[in-house]
């Protein structure tokens, strides 16, 4: 099976998931974006807003936008170079910070989506992704920086980055946020 057929299959188990209380208020799981194919980056965001669990893709709302202009600047193609996914696949209600159930709940799916994709790089995009391969690190002392995280047995390259929410939430913040 090709990396597209992996990851379909895991799409179906994870469409079926009932291992927290986010499935009964979700409309989409969000479960990634990307061409697994020709992908060599995987970028970790936190979870569904409003208009991914309506898309059923992430970031495709404001911080989504901010991304884009990231993924411009850098050169990057979402559509080839990326594999997005978030640490959690439903939308947790009202946006609230992702719980230690929910994202136990989705560990599994992440790390096997990792594993498939067998990337070049992760970037833990914001302090969710962030806390969950690193242990008591501040995303502030340590983002734009390399260092290797684990993921099931294997060690990959990370960099930890800001979450494009931030910039949505504090534009003034923009020349220092990315100057860091
Ligand atoms: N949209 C996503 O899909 N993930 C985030 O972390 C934020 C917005």
């Amino acid at each position: 099976m090709n990396k597209t057929d992996l990851l379909e299959k895991l799409k179906k188990e994870c469409i079926n998931c009932a291992s927290c209380e986010l499935h009964k208020t979700r409309n989409n799981i969000v479960f990634s974006d990307g061409n697994p194919e020709t992908a060599r980056i995987v970028l970790i965001g936190e979870a569904p807003g409003a208009n991914e669990d309506l898309q059923g893709k992430p970031f495709v709302g404001d911080a989504g936008n901010k991304l884009n202009e990231y993924l411009a600047c850098a050169g990057l193609s979402r559509e080839n170079d990326l594999f997005i996914v978030n640490v959690l696949k439903c939308r947790p209600p009202e946006n609230k910070a992702p719980k230690a159930k929910q994202r136990k709940a989705c560990f599994d799916f992440l790390i096997k989506q990792i594993t498939i994709i067998n990337p070049k790089i992760i970037l833990l995009c914001g302090g969710t992704a962030l806390n969950l391969f690193v242990k008591n690190k501040k995303m502030r002392e340590i983002h734009g920086q390399f260092l290797e995280i684990n993921v099931g047995e294997d060690i990959y390259k990370a960099m930890p980055i800001l979450h494009p929410s931030g910039l949505c939430t504090f534009p003034d913040k923009k020349n220092v946020m990315i100057r860091d």
